[in-house]
């Protein structure tokens, strides 16, 4: 199995990052490979009948890395380079971000490799509800907590909970988060990682001296991530100049209307031909000058390639896993770039993805106002435990930041014995 996974690119990035962390820790052998390695891997596969009534059979995977500080938390993706490895390697930094947010869970991820845009519908709710009947035995509001993640959303939650439900005869909508408001949802649950992020970069800007209302910003990614993000940007007064989709990227220096932006996309499948900004090819975009620059798409978009020429003053990861450790070496050297690792940076969907778990056991619901207001207390203290511990031990931020969570996860388990 490990060697399997090792051979899987974000896998091994991922055991790349744990390793050099667990040497800083000097975590024993017995510890460290307890924390490294997934306690369960789950494959699937889902036959659906397709709208022209053909049959095809999807696979699935659900990784629950461990179990040790509560359930499993993590989203579920539908893309077609979905595979167990980047599923284990997504389950890994999920609970990193649990651990280092000190939410009681441990970390999962899920997904079906599969291209949803080309998909109806109807297929994708048989996909979905197929799916969760064949991972019902593994999941539960105390041992699995699934939520949205690229490709999926909160109609795909929907179709989980009442699936799930129809099993036990009673709704139990704490089976996942990210769900629609009108079933048991959180107010703030739709912008929560995209506000997480554009909180944070400001909270970097602050730290380093620099007036936010004079700020630019760039923007990779148009989902639900990357348009919150720039949304939420945009609202504190800075400037977007570019944004990118899989469509192609747009360029404005005088700043991009991201409301206009969103209705085209939404109209068009894309943020291609935009009337209200130029084209610029998407990764020239990256190396522009700007103050803060937000990866908010797929894993492995700062590479060894691109991170030399990167003309920002703040990276703020978005997406899961986007920078590469050969990356991260030049921006470390460099010193020029102060990165909000994806662990705390992107922390915001899974804080109110908590929150919103809580309420679901309360049966009670929180207004926006103290959801908002919760989220960014418990973001504004994982950043200031981060930069300290940053500062006191002179390591990059990502190695801070896993070694919070790092240390977290292991402590509990030396606390608990060897069973979980
Ligand atoms: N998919 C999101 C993430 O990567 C959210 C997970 C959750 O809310 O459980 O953090």
């Amino acid at each position: 199995m490990q060697k399997e996974l090792l051979s899987h690119p974000v896998f091994a990035m991922a055991a790349e990052q744990f390793d050099q962390v667990a040497d800083f820790l000097q975590l024993a052998e017995n510890v460290r490979e307890r924390c490294k390695w997934p306690k369960r891997l789950i494959s699937v596969a889902v036959p659906i009948t397709l709208d022209d009534g053909t049959t095809r059979v999807f696979y699935g995977h659900r990784v629950q890395h461990h179990l040790t500080r509560g359930p499993v938390k993590g989203g579920l993706r539908y893309h077609p380079s979905v595979d167990l490895g980047e599923v284990a390697a997504l389950a890994m930094w999920m609970n990193w971000k649990c651990a280092l947010m000190d939410l009681p869970y441990g970390g999962g991820k899920g997904g079906i490799a599969c291209d949803p845009r080309s998909m109806s519908r109807g297929e994708l709710e048989r996909l979905t509800r197929r799916f969760t009947m064949e991972i019902m035995p593994f999941i539960s509001p105390e041992i699995d907590v699934m939520a949205p993640d690229m490709g999926t959303n909160e109609q795909t939650m929907a179709w989980i909970t009442d699936t799930y439900s129809s099993r036990t005869g009673y709704l139990v909508p704490s089976i996942v988060t990210g769900k629609p408001l009108g079933m048991q949802g959180s107010a703030g649950r739709t912008q929560a990682t995209g506000h997480g992020v554009a909180f944070l970069s400001s909270n970097a800007l602050h730290k380093l001296g620099i007036n936010l209302s004079s700020t630019t910003a760039i923007v990779q990614g148009f989902g639900n991530v990357g348009y919150h993000t720039a949304r939420t940007l945009s609202a504190y007064g800075v400037k977007i100049l570019g944004i990118s989709d899989v469509s192609g990227a747009v360029w404005n220096p005088r700043g991009i209307d991201v409301a206009a932006l969103r209705d085209y996309a939404t109209a068009h499948g894309g943020i291609k031909d935009f009337p209200g900004a130029d084209a610029i090819d998407p990764e020239e975009m990256l190396c522009q000058p700007c103050d803060v620059l937000a990866p908010c798409a797929m894993e492995r978009t700062i590479t060894a390639a691109n991170a030399g020429r990167l003309q920002c003053r703040i990276l703020a990861e978005g997406a899961n896993g986007p920078t590469t450790p050969e990356a991260d070496r030049i921006l470390e050297q460099w010193g020029d770039v102060f990165v909000i690792p994806d662990i705390l940076c992107n922390a915001g969907g899974v804080t109110v993805s908590y929150f919103e778990w809580v309420q679901n056991f309360q049966r009670f619901q929180w207004t926006e106002h103290e959801v908002i207001g919760k989220l960014e207390t418990m973001m504004q203290r994982a950043f200031e435990k981060v930069t300290s511990f940053a500062e006191r031990h002179q390591v990059s931020q990502r190695t801070a930041a896993q070694a919070i969570a790092i240390k977290t996860v292991a402590d509990a388990k030396s606390l608990r014995g060897l069973f979980p």
